[in-house]
């Protein structure tokens, strides 16, 4: 199979990344619509065919610009490797699909299906032409077609992750996932993945938050080592140099956000540096309780509102963007009418969810301790009773 045979995939794939409502999307929506391109070659492509490797690049790279520009054409240098983005979220990337990994798995999967001579109308087709020796695993039937035997080639994959003919041949079921994940191999996990991983907050603000945690920011201290601009000061406070730590929590106008965010989740500390915040966050909000969702989801949403400010004011700067009145104050990011109000009316909403449910959980805990104190004969009629209505 050559990359022109695989054209009209391409070519659905540009068309869905250039339609018209692709040019508003966030990161966030962006890494939603390659999860779903991605996840239908997986499904309708990769299963069948060993891919060229040269499609695979194509797709990717295709991907990759889509993410980070916005199109199928411009060039740009990605602030995180898209090889990273393949990696699980616990260890810093964003668990998409690695299309190369999942072709390969899926081909062992047909090797498996041959060498099991599964009841499969096309396995029984390769057994009964190819009769003349009875294909098994290391053979390369040379009169055999393109496709079986690239098939074939999956020996060598299995090969990599330590499987051995009598172990595969062992294997009653063969999910392909299994497959890609152990192929996939171990990770070794980042410390910030807790507020990453299970946050409720807005997909948009927790993508800043990843790029914030990954220090890829296009922050002004990294703008000015690589010559893009002369001046460094944070656009914030108009007095220090614009870093990732000096941004979201040290600098003045940070601070006072934070303050405020703190002690509306009633937690009396003072505002620390990044490094003491995830140190902190590790210590105290660990778990899945209601107070933790909420402090991770406003961790990344006054992440996500801080860096939208500075972009705003350094758009101002150069004569970009409508607003030409001076700079809000920080309350204005939360309590002002401005554009982030809908925003807070989705978070509002959730935390409004969030405490029912936490509320119906607390109500079911208290409904089955009481269970548990009433004395043993109790309990059996009440056991009877639910069976009954059920
Ligand atoms: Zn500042």
């Amino acid at each position: 199979m050559s990359v022109q045979q695989c054209q009209p995939l391409l070519e659905k794939m540009i068309g869905r990344i250039q339609s018209w409502t692709t040019k508003f999307l966030s990161y966030a929506g962006r890494v939603q619509l390659i999860r779903s391109v991605l996840l239908s070659i997986q499904v309708y492509w990769s299963q069948i065919f060993l891919l060229p490797k040269k499609l695979i690049h194509l797709i990717e790279s295709m991907c990759r610009r889509f993410l980070w520009t916005g199109s199928v054409e411009a060039t740009r240098k990605a602030p995180i490797s898209w090889d990273r983005l393949y990696w699980p979220k616990a260890a810093g990337g964003l668990n998409l699909m690695d299309i190369g990994l999942w072709n390969k798995a899926a081909i062992c999967k047909l090797l498996w299906n041959l060498c099991k001579k599964k009841d499969k109308m096309w396995v029984q087709w390769v057994h009964v032409y190819y009769k003349k020796y009875n294909p098994r695993w290391g053979d390369k039937p040379k009169q055999a077609s393109w496709v079986i035997q690239k098939i074939f080639k999956a020996k060598k994959y299995f090969e990599e992750v330590g499987y051995t003919e009598e172990d595969v041949l062992r294997l009653e079921t063969f999910p392909i996932k299994t497959m890609y994940l152990k192929q996939r191999g171990q990770f070794s996990k980042v410390s910030w993945r807790r507020l990453i991983c299970n946050n409720s907050g807005l997909p948009k603000w927790i993508f800043i938050m990843f790029l914030a945690a990954h220090r890829r920011l296009q922050t002004r201290d990294r703008l000015r080592k690589w010559g893009c601009v002369e001046d460094d000061t944070c656009p914030l406070c108009n007095t220090e140099v614009e870093t990732t730590d000096h941004l979201f929590f040290t600098c003045s106008f940070s601070t006072q956000i934070w303050t405020v965010i703190l002690e509306w989740l009633r937690i009396y500390r003072q505002v620390m540096t990044w490094e003491h915040e995830l140190k902190w966050a590790k210590q105290h909000y660990h778990g899945r309780s209601a107070n933790a969702e909420i402090y991770k989801m406003m961790l990344a949403g006054s992440i996500y509102y801080k860096w939208q400010e500075r972009n705003a004011r350094k758009g101002r700067a150069y004569g970009i963007g409508v607003q030409s009145s001076s700079s809000r104050p920080p309350a204005a990011l939360f309590t002002g009418a401005s554009v982030f109000q809908e925003d807070m009316e989705a978070m509002r909403q959730k935390v409004d969810q969030m405490s029912q449910e936490f509320q119906a959980t607390q109500a079911l805990i208290q409904k089955l301790l009481k269970k548990k104190s009433k004395k043993g004969a109790a309990m059996k009629s009440e056991c009877e009773e639910e069976t009954d209505s059920e």
